[in-house]
């Protein structure tokens, strides 16, 4: 009987190292969407599970008592399926998810609801603009070709991409205010693009904008059924003690 993390986040590598110091039986998952992930105190399986069907036969056969859904608040099909799947097995599911970030008054941000808002929000003149929001929707940014395009990612790319100008910087996460202000300045970056991730692996580029006076182009969220949800990994282990002693 196993306790199922679904990660890719910092915060779940802190949960896997916490849950790693106690007796607690453990299993973490990555999607595989980076060449090298992070490795993890506990044993970790790589891939999809074969969308809710694969999950729900996952949970099964582990004999996985608990689900942490500790994903990126944008991997919302992996946090639908897990919601699906625990409901069917009826297997408690919490999720490990910082709040969003708020706008402070030296803030200068564009709220927009999704990536092709983002996109849309961008100049028509050119620009600088940072991308920090992965390489699965860079490609949505080609209708923008006149701009000069900064992209953070976690891996180098195949293959070119299809912008005019762009320039990549391969990191990754946790990222520190001065470097990224650094960065900003340097690149001479007018506009960041960020998804609202919270937490603050992910925040440098989002005080650098505010000390620099830059535009952000913020994302919102999407959209995730009624789920319960802690902020702090701790609280992750608080409730997997008391789910562990209901059973
Ligand atoms: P997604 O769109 O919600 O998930 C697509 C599919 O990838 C899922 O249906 C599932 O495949 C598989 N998957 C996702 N997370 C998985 C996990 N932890 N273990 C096993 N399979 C997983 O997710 P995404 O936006 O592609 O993100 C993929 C991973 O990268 C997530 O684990 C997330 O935490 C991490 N990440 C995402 C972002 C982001 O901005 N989206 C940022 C940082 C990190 P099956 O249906 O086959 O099970």
């Amino acid at each position: 009987m196993k306790t199922l993390i679904l990660g890719g986040t910092l915060d779940a590598s802190r949960l896997a190292k916490a849950v790693s110091e106690t007796q607690l039986d453990a299993m973490f998952s990555y999607a595989g969407r980076v060449d090298t992930p992070r490795e993890q105190p506990i044993p970790t399986r790589i891939g999809g599970f074969g969308g809710v069907a694969g999950l729900v036969d996952f949970i099964l056969r582990e004999r996985i008592r608990a689900v942490i859904d500790a994903t990126h608040p944008f991997a919302a099909q992996m946090s639908r399926n897990a919601i699906a799947a625990c409901a069917q097995t009826n297997t408690p599911l919490l999720a490990l998810e910082r709040p969003p970030w708020r706008e402070q008054p030296d803030d200068n941000w564009i709220n927009v609801a999704d990536i092709t808002k983002a996109v849309d929000a961008l100049p028509e003149t050119p620009a600088h603009i940072f991308l920090g929001i992965g390489r699965q929707h860079l490609s949505s940014f080609y209708r923008k070709p006149q701009h000069h395009y900064l992209l953070r990612i976690v891996d180098q790319p195949g293959g070119p991409l299809d912008f005019p100008n762009y320039e990549i910087v391969v990191d990754r996460g946790p990222f520190e205010f001065e470097k990224d202000r650094n960065l900003l300045a340097e690149k001479r970056i007018q506009y960041v693009v960020a998804k609202n991730a919270g937490g603050e692996g992910a925040f440098a580029k989002i005080q650098a904008a505010r000390d620099l006076k830059l535009q952000v182009i913020m994302i919102g969220r999407p959209a995730l059924p009624k789920r319960n949800v802690v902020a702090d990994p701790k609280d992750v282990l608080n409730w997997l003690a008391h789910s562990t002693s209901a059973k």
